[in-house]
């Protein structure tokens, strides 16, 4: 086997002691989301792809229509449970056909479509490690992610081979093969071959057309590593944090508890396939409770996203902050325009979602608007407001069964402090410090490529890590402060930007804020925001005098110093604020790893 290395150690930061009661009871708890699982017939492991589409072939269910993919142009094409074994069953025979070896990379640049589905479940069934990219990127961070993975298959268009790859792609000896899925090969007697006029690239159509739709997942142990992701780069290089097959575990049990999902459903995830919840959620998840998930190939807009929640009958939407707060800057008018009836609730991940969004949510769709907490690393959902439990809006929720989270004691560069590899648990109700997770769950990343030590430092203590400040009240509802590096330190105050932003976003004048600590020679640092109006604002010097008096009044002393408007915030194309970016403009500074940046 000759894929990327990993420094897999799935033990690392060894689970609790075998006394500790609540790694006990969370153990039983993921035992038991496994059996609600079949696993591979006859006993010969677990795979991602076979949960999620053969089994529901073998229990009778190959008629219900897996997916319904949305075309630009609103035109929609279905295709069931069995049309997706089979397609997935050629794909994972492409793969053989190829020589691609269990453990090689199979990358994906595509947009939102059925080849993502196709690529993904096949290379899984395959036990090739499947990685996504964003579409969006250009030519250098394709390179960067493909060589890093030691990439031996991409599977993308014409029109972003030609302009990504093409000119990258010398510097890539490990990447054998390019399958375009819009080209077909020329006509004539060497069609077999399925090479297409572009050289160096094959036609995707043409190899499955040839391929065999039969094929029997191999034996697949459910530590073998199945999903490449590569984080979003929000604090800086993007890291590419590997899953195993046993991940489905997690997906699965948090498809039903955090987003409620069960049969019947319509479920529609906003996130870009790039992204792991373009993965987790937008792919695994709902199929392995047998649902129908809508796939939009086209851009944001609001009144197409009203459309299609009206005319698929959405019942379980998860989004993401940005695109509430776009929705919510278009006003609650258009959306009662729509019939979203069908809809039980919305979901959002990615950022924080601001108490305010929620409640404009909650008014406007009435319909319970449930914010949850992940991370690239934790592979699926672990602190969530759950359907049917009361919604605290700006508050995560709280963790997930079987998932054991604590806020760690902090200290003075923001992240948990370790003495002697040991933590202490911030136990006042309100204490803010590091949100820290017990290893165990089964969909915990197993290493970051190539990056043995940097994986090894996200555990201490027997935790791990998350990299981001959160309190928990009295109740054990998780409240995010900000990420541990984005902390502002203004006159002996620790100040988490995204509480600055929430109280901006009371204004009725503000949609988005993003805020930055700016070096002060007095303070250390002071606030400075960055806002974004809503439609019918001007950005007028009364207006930014109102919002530095208005967030004096909320905030006190960590209210922001400076106010400047920008229409146009940077976002990564996950959709959160790159407020690093912000701040190395501010500052004149280099602007670092831009990857991931939005370009609008
Ligand atoms: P990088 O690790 O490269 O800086 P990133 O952390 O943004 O990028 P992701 O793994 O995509 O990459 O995002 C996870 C992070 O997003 C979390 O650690 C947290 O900071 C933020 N996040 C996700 N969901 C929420 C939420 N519901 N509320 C607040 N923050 C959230
Ligand atoms: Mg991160």
């Amino acid at each position: 086997m000759s894929g990327p290395t990993v420094g897999v150690d799935a033990r690392t930061g060894a689970p609790a002691e075998s006394g500790d009661d609540a790694a006990r009871a969370s153990a039983e708890v993921w035992r038991a989301a496994r059996r609600l699982l079949d696993g591979l017939p006859g006993d010969r492991g677990l795979n991602i792809a076979h949960e999620a589409v053969d089994r529901h072939v073998l229990h009778g269910d190959g008629g219900v229509v897996a997916l319904r993919c949305v075309a630009p142009d609103e035109s929609v094409s279905e295709v069931t449970y069995a049309d997706l074994a089979s397609l997935t069953n050629r794909f994972a025979r492409v793969l053989d056909r190829l020589g691609v070896a269990p453990g090689e990379a199979v990358f994906s640049l595509l947009g939102r479509g059925l080849e993502t589905y196709v690529t993904a479940l096949g290379t899984l069934k395959h036990t090739s490690l499947y990685c996504p990219l964003f579409a969006a990127f250009g030519p250098e961070p394709v390179r960067e992610r493909l060589r890093l993975g030691h990439g031996r298959v991409l599977v993308t268009t014409y029109d972003l081979y030609r302009r990504r790859v093409a000119p990258v792609r010398d510097g890539l000896p490990d990447l054998r093969h390019v399958l375009l899925v819009d080209a077909v090969p020329p006509a004539g007697p060497d069609g077999a071959a399925a090479g297409t006029a572009v050289p160096g690239t094959l036609s995707w159509a043409a190899l499955l057309d040839d391929a065999d739709d039969s094929y029997e997942i191999p034996a697949t142990d459910p530590e073998t590593p199945a999903l490449l992701h590569f984080t979003s780069g929000t604090t800086g290089k993007p890291k590419g944090a590997v899953h195993v097959h046993e991940a489905v575990v997690a997906h699965h049990a948090t498809g039903a508890h955090a987003l409620g999902l069960r049969g019947g459903d319509v479920f529609w995830c906003t996130a870009d396939p790039g992204w792991v919840t373009g993965t987790s959620y937008g792919i695994v998840a709902p199929l392995t409770h047998g649902v129908t998930v809508v796939c939009d190939a086209g851009e944001f807009n609001a009144r197409r996203w009203y459309r299609i929640l009206q005319g698929h009958r959405v019942t379980v939407w998860y989004t993401a902050p940005t695109a509430l707060r776009m929705l919510m800057r278009t006003g609650g008018e258009l959306a009662r325009e729509y019939d979203l009836s069908a809809l039980r609730h919305v979901a959002s991940v990615g950022e924080p979602l601001n108490p305010e969004a929620v409640v404009w949510g909650q008014e406007t769709f009435d319909r319970p608007v449930l914010d949850n907490w992940w991370q690239t690393e934790t592979g699926a959902i672990m602190i969530s407001n759950e359907p049917g439990s009361p919604v605290r809006p700006g508050s995560m929720g709280v963790p997930v069964p079987g998932v054991v989270a604590t806020v760690l004691e902090r200290g003075d560069d923001g992240r948990a402090l370790v003495v002697d590899g040991a933590v202490r648990e911030v136990t006042d109700p309100g204490g803010t410090g590091e949100l820290a997770l017990r290893p165990g769950w089964p969909s915990m990343f197993r290493g970051y490529l190539d990056d043995e030590a940097r994986y090894r430092r996200c555990f201490a203590g027997g935790w791990y890590l998350t990299g981001d400040l959160a309190r928990r009240d009295e109740d054990g509802y998780y409240w995010f402060v900000g990420r541990a590096d984005d902390v502002i330190k203004s006159a002996g105050h620790l100040i988490g930007p995204f509480e600055v932003e929430s109280a901006l976003m009371e204004h009725p004048a503000v949609a988005e804020a993003g805020v930055i600590g700016k070096p002060d020679p007095v303070a250390g640092e002071v606030v400075k925001a960055f806002v974004t109006l809503r439609r019918g604002f001007e950005p007028t010097e009364d207006l930014r005098l109102e919002l530095v008096a208005f967030g004096r009044r909320r905030l006190g002393s960590v209210a922001p110093r400076e106010i400047a408007f920008d229409q146009n915030l940077p976002h990564t194309r996950s959709g959160k604020v790159m407020r690093r970016l912000l701040k190395a403009r501010e500052l004149g500074l280099p602007e670092g790893d831009l990857s991931t940046l939005e370009r609008v």
